[in-house]
């Protein structure tokens, strides 16, 4: 029997672990940048609602921080974050079983397994924009 730990599970991807708030805000930044169409080039983006996993070891505070610092003078400038909390859910291999992690180790609450597969809380997405109406 195993138990992995936040810090040594396996698949979790390298890029993620580098990744600080700012980095994350950089990208955030481009990525709505990008996803805003060309013809509504002087739109102004109110909100961005984010769903970030617990896994991402983002810190909300950091990263409005951060948010601001890379957003002013783009059209993001003074848009808000909403920022959703995924919870890391595993999957058992033994008996099936979905559990919501909230310890530092990735059991299985039904059975106690350590063998379980992660479903989610790696999660770092922008699920969609919202821009100032007229
Ligand atoms: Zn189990």
């Amino acid at each position: 029997m195993s138990v992995k730990i936040w810090a040594a599970s396996d698949d979790f991807a390298p890029r993620c672990l580098k990744m600080h708030e700012m980095g994350i805000a950089m990208q955030i930044v481009e990525m709505s940048i990008a996803s805003i169409p060309e013809e509504m080039n002087n739109v102004q983006v109110e909100i961005i609602n984010l769903k970030v996993g617990k896994l991402a070891a983002v810190i909300p505070g950091s990263l409005r921080f951060c948010f601001d610092i890379v957003a002013k003078d783009t059209p993001l400038s003074g848009a808000k974050l909403h920022i959703e909390e995924i919870p890391v859910v595993v999957k058992c291999n033994e008996c099936n079983k979905e559990s919501v992690i909230k310890e530092l180790s990735f059991k299985c609450e039904a059975c106690s397994s350590g063998s379980t597969e992660i479903l989610s809380g790696r999660e770092l997405d922008i699920e969609s924009i919202e821009i100032a109406d007229g």
